[in-house]
């Protein structure tokens, strides 16, 4: 076969936790005759097959025994309609440039979710959402290729079952179907969304008359509170936020009257998980090379030589804390790959 796979290869640069791992073969796939010839490839050598885009949500716990493929597929095409702009975009393309992009072509929606690293491909994996927007308001259709039926599908945007945090990519099709494109359907009207606290701080109370300001607003507060993972390599949110039901919560308001609160759907109350793990006593903790960030207590950080397995180590032992005072089960965010 005349594809392009490397043998042994150090991922330490393609996780942004730079977590040590080598990968058996490794492609970077950036046309679909790739795509189909590597999965073919691997299945005949019985390889197992990990998708990877940028690595800015995985945590990896040893070195992967199969195939890598790093997905690059490229491209992006609009098409205008009365009331929205259709926009179908590789895989492989970066997120935040693509929400760049789309505010040049005077397209609204994704600038709540700037700055948000990894790929196209990646973000309908775990619905992403950022200030009060979710992915999920803005997808038409998720193409990809699915490894059961061999052969391309298309998923509407209801058979995504995107999710708080979640969609079918992360239950049935985990690992089994590989995201090639996403059609996003965009306003042409730019309706503002400033519901979250820090983003009317940031903007003081001026009004708000464009998609840019609030961009630029929202790119502010990152780069002021999120550890850059090129300094200080970090997944992001390492547990999700729990959601929990109206009576759990009224328990918990008995001995934690300030216990901050938001509702959830189906009723439920979604609580933020960086406060039970700083009520915990985690923040800014650090054991050995790990550690959780001393700003953001669901941030993890390497702290250089740290490994897939302490950094669990660690994340194990803070979800222990949170379950016996709080009796919470905290979910990791990220996915956890390797023996
Ligand atoms: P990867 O880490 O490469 O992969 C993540 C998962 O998706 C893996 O299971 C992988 O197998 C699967 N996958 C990747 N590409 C494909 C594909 N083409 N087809 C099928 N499966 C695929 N997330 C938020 O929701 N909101 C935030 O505000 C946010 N902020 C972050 C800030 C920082 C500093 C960091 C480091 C992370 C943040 N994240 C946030 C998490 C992360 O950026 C997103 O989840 C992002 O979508 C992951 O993209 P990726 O390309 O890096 O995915
Ligand atoms: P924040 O603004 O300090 O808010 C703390 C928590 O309260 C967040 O978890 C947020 O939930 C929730 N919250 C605040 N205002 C809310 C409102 N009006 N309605 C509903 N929920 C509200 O959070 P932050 O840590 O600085 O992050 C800011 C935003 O970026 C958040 O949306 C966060 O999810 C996102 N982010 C995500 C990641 C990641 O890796 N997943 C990393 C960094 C930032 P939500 O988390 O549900 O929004």
């Amino acid at each position: 076969m005349n594809m392009p796979i490397l043998e042994d290869v150090d991922l330490q640069a393609f996780n942004t936790l730079a977590l040590p791992a080598r990968a058996r073969h490794f492609i970077r796939i950036e046309n679909y005759t790739q795509l189909r010839e590597s999965v073919s490839w691997a299945q005949q050598h019985d390889l197992p097959l990990l998708i990877l885009g940028g690595g800015s949500n995985v945590v990896l716990r040893g070195d992967w025994p199969g195939l890598v493929l790093q997905i690059a597929l490229p491209g992006k095409f609009v098409e205008l309609f009365d009331d929205c702009a259709e926009v179908t975009v590789g895989a492989g393309e970066n997120w935040h440039e693509l929400v760049q992009w789309t505010l040049q072509q005077n397209l609204y929606g994704l600038e709540n979710l700037t700055l948000i690293p990894g790929t196209v491909g990646a973000a309908p994996i775990q619905n992403i959402g950022a200030y009060g927007v979710e992915l999920a308001e803005f997808v038409h259709v998720v193409r990809g290729y699915s490894l059961d039926q061999q052969r391309s599908v298309e998923l509407n945007a209801a058979e995504c079952r995107l999710g708080y945090r979640d969609s079918i990519f992360k239950h049935e099709l985990r690992d089994r179907f590989i995201i090639t494109a996403v059609v996003l359907r965009l306003r042409t009207e730019f309706v503002p969304v400033l519901s979250y606290p820090a983003l009317q701080q940031q903007l003081q109370g001026r009004e708000v008359v464009s998609a840019v300001e609030v961009e630029q607003a929202v790119r502010a507060i990152r780069q002021s509170k999120l550890p850059n993972p090129t300094l200080l390599p970090n997944a992001g949110s390492f547990f999700k936020n729990p959601v929990i039901t109206h009576d759990r919560l009224a328990e918990l308001m008995q001995s934690y009257a300030d216990i901050p609160h938001f509702p959830a759907p189906g009723g439920d109350a979604k609580v933020p998980a960086a406060w039970l793990v700083d009520r915990c006593g985690w923040k800014g903790k650090r054991n050995g090379h790990v550690g959780i960030h001393d700003q953001q207590a669901l941030v993890m950080i390497n702290y250089g030589d740290g490994t897939g397995a302490e950094l669990l180590g660690l994340a194990q032992q803070v979800r222990d804390d949170v379950l016996d005072r709080f009796d919470i089960e905290l979910e990791l965010e990220p996915t956890v790959y390797g023996a």
